[in-house]
């Protein structure tokens, strides 16, 4: 019989007002650490707790050439401190989850593979754990997030050249796309820590148009984020690289990603140094409909999500002829919001840095003033920055005014980047 159109009405209204809607909310995450299954210190399982018992809502252990499945026994007495890391381990779980095998010298602990994490750490809208690796070779390294099978550097690639570097990237996001193809799997890579061993510069970015994404901010201690006297910092590698693209090459925008990249669980607060590679330094905030690797891998390639050493925004309104943020702000703390970009028609002339002898230098080149320039400040928890329309691209930093802790790096202050 067919259904009068009242029914009809009545059917259609209920299935807009009842549907599930997904509600859009932001997800914190951090996409690079590191456990025993490579030189990270701990076990992955202790990891994982860390960062659900935190806040976060999703975790990626990308360890270096190897994502966590088969077997791997950590045999404690093989390594300095091994006995300690594995009694202090034992501990903390219930003895019926953990696999020992051996006495004395030749006791091994079993490692828990991705499969198992996921299925005792992961919940519904609450954690979610992806698969990940960190495709490492002396100098280039860039993760994968969400990928199927490992994607490992191709060692016929010598990166002590710039050509060999700008090679070895072309390789790891040739495989992400190829993979993502095969298997329709959505997956991303990023470039990590540009200035670690001062490997990339901003022009060998600039020959990878497929690199989308890089390490703005990695909370590692030796990595190089603010740069020195010779070297950019990873900002303004991020200036340079946006500029480029997106004023002379037409090339889609580089988005910018805070992360761990943690090694070190044992330090106590009180004993952190500058050489201490910790949880909790960087993150990304992702606004997203749900927390599945498809919504929020979605949401990361559309830019809709910020990083964060510290300070949280409550909002950011991207539209047509504008940009706002507003800060979640803390009792007693200055906030100062920053919109820094570059205008069309600017100089693109660069040139190169010189050694004392007037050698070049293999270093990102210096460029114009006029690239990556500051076009409003305020002092405030909320700002709106009108664009005049000759704006190549915006983006925001935010700077909280109090020193990040513990101390790493001297002098930090806590910040969060929007993207461009
Ligand atoms: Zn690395
Ligand atoms: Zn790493």
């Amino acid at each position: 019989m067919p259904l009068k159109p009242f029914a009809v009405l009545c059917a259609l209204l209920s299935s807009v007002l009842f549907a599930a809607e997904p509600s859009v909310q932001w997800y914190k995450g951090n996409l690079h650490t590191h456990t025993l299954w490579s030189d990270g210190d701990d076990f992955p399982d202790s990891v994982v707790r860390w960062y659900k018992t935190n806040g976060y809502h999703f975790l990626a252990l990308s360890d270096h050439n190897v994502m966590q499945r088969g077997e791997k026994w950590f045999a404690p007495a093989k390594r300095k401190g091994g006995p300690e890391i594995a009694d202090k381990y034992l501990a903390s779980f219930p003895a019926d989850r953990v696999k020992v095998r051996g006495e004395g010298a030749a006791r091994e602990i079993r490692l828990k593979t991705f499969d198992e994490l996921q299925s005792e750490f992961g919940e519904a809208g609450r954690f979610l754990m992806l698969t990940s690796i960190e495709s490492t070779d002396s100098r280039v390294h860039v993760n994968v997030t969400n990928l199927r099978d490992p994607i490992l550097p191709d060692k016929a690639i010598d990166t002590s050249t710039s050509s060999g570097i700008v090679a070895a990237m072309r390789h790891a996001f040739a495989a992400v796309k190829a993979q993502r193809a095969a298997t329709g799997q959505p997956m991303f890579a990023h470039l990590n820590h540009p200035n670690f061993k001062w490997a990339v510069t901003a022009e060998e970015i600039l020959q990878v148009e497929q690199q989308r994404f890089f390490e703005v901010y990695n909370g590692h201690p030796t990595v190089y984020n603010e740069g020195d006297a010779v070297h950019a910092s990873t900002e303004r590698i991020w200036d340079i690289v946006l500029a480029e693209r997106l004023g002379r090459l037409g090339q889609p925008p580089l988005y910018g990603l805070a992360t761990d990249d943690s090694h070190n669980y044992h330090i106590a607060p009180d004993r952190v140094t500058m050489r201490s590679s910790i949880t909790g330094r960087g993150w990304i905030m992702v606004k997203a409909a749900e927390l599945t690797p498809e919504a929020l891998i979605a949401s990361i390639e559309k830019g809709d999500f910020y990083c964060s050493t510290g300070v949280t925004l409550k909002e950011i309104v991207r539209t047509s002829d504008s940009l706002t943020v507003e800060v979640q702000p803390e009792e007693g703390v200055e906030y100062r919001i920053e919109f820094i970009g570059s205008h069309k028609g600017y100089s693109h002339k660069s040139e190169p840095v010189r050694d004392a002898n007037g050698e070049v230098l293999r270093v990102t080149r210096r460029y114009s003033d006029h690239v990556g320039r500051l076009l409003q400040a305020t002092k405030s928890v909320r700002a709106t920055y009108k664009f005049k329309g000759d704006e190549l691209y915006v983006r925001a930093r935010v700077t909280a005014y109090r020193p990040k802790s513990p101390i790493v790096v001297p002098g930090e202050l806590e910040r969060a980047w929007t993207q461009p």
